[in-house]
């Protein structure tokens, strides 16, 4: 049961842990219990479409729900995901729960785009399968789904990523690249890989305010996009100053703590209703 979490489990977590091995096995079976025992959860954050003042995208963010730790933020938890090689399982409950997600929204009348963030190891195994088999088990129009993956899992093969990326826009899903400007990318490869957007890395946008070099990379992320004929979000927004630069560069969409933190699902219906006032009904 969710209340049997020991002190043990934590093992991994001691500083001066000598054996890797045995830390890695102890964490493994952690993991796994969270996952058995539906302690990691969907956050949504929702992405302004500048163009229409609608909210249009939400993010899923991964949180783990812990018993005695509160909520553990990814960053402590993926990489140890990584390793462990349980991305894969942990990574398709999350997609799939990201497309019953988007599935239940547009069930009730909100056509919502859910991204969700795909780590290096699912990029590199079953990723095409699973997508496919994930759309048609939910019914779930392939446009609704944005996938996130950042530069380093693309440019470390390029002939592979061509290939899924390909494949994933002939199915229809919609590709970002994440964390953009912070990873090492061939500006080649940017047009000639399917994407479909760009998203700002927040390092860029934190300090846009009082600082003219990151307003200058930002706005060329912007102009960039454009050129290339690729939509850019800016992500880490959080101040209306920051918004409204991004307006005035026709940023395609921004998302930050100005607009919404990541919430759970329900939270995300009363922000939506107050923005999204022509609520379209689909289907
Ligand atoms: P990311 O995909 O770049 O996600 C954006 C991160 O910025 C999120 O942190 C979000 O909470 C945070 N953020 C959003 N708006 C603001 C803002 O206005 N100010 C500041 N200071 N931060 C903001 P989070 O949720 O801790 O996620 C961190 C990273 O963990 C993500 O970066 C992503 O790389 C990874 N991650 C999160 N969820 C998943 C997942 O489901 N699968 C995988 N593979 N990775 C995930
Ligand atoms: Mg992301
Ligand atoms: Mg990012
Ligand atoms: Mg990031």
């Amino acid at each position: 049961t969710a209340k049997h979490t020991g002190r043990d489990q934590f093992r991994f977590y001691a500083p001066k842990m000598k054996d890797r091995g045995r830390e890695l096995l102890a964490l493994e079976t952690d993991l796994r219990r969270a996952l058995e025992r539906e302690e990691f959860i969907l956050h949504y954050q929702p992405q302004l479409d500048l163009s229409t003042n609608q909210i249009t995208t939400v993010e899923a963010l991964v949180r783990w729900q812990h018993a005695q730790r509160g909520l553990v933020s990814p960053g402590d938890f993926i990489p140890l995901l990584e390793q462990t090689g349980l991305i894969i399982e942990v990574g398709n409950w999350i997609l799939e729960t990201a497309c019953k997600q988007a599935q239940a929204w547009w069930a009730c009348g909100y056509p919502l785009r859910i991204a969700v963030n795909c780590s290096a190891h699912q990029f590199q195994q079953y990723l095409l399968d699973t997508v496919h088999q994930l759309l048609q088990k939910h019914s779930l129009n392939p446009a609704c789904l944005e996938l996130e993956v950042t530069e380093s899992v693309v440019m470390q093969d390029v002939q592979y990523a061509t290939h899924i990326l390909e494949h994933l826009k002939a199915m229809g899903v919609t590709l970002a690249i994440d964390d953009f400007g912070t990873g090492y990318s061939s500006l080649a490869y940017l047009k000639r890989f399917p994407i479909h957007s760009l998203k700002i890395d927040h390092s860029f946008v934190h300090e846009l305010s009082d600082d003219s070099e990151d307003a200058a990379i930002a706005e060329a992320i912007v102009l960039l996009g454009h050129s290339l004929d690729l939509e850019v979000v800016a992500e880490g927004v959080e101040s209306e100053a920051q918004a409204r630069f991004f307006q005035n560069h026709q940023c395609h969409r921004i998302q930050g703590y100005w607009i919404g933190r990541p919430m759970p699902a329900e939270n995300l219906f009363p922000l939506i209703e107050s923005r999204n006032v022509k609520r379209r009904i689909v289907n």
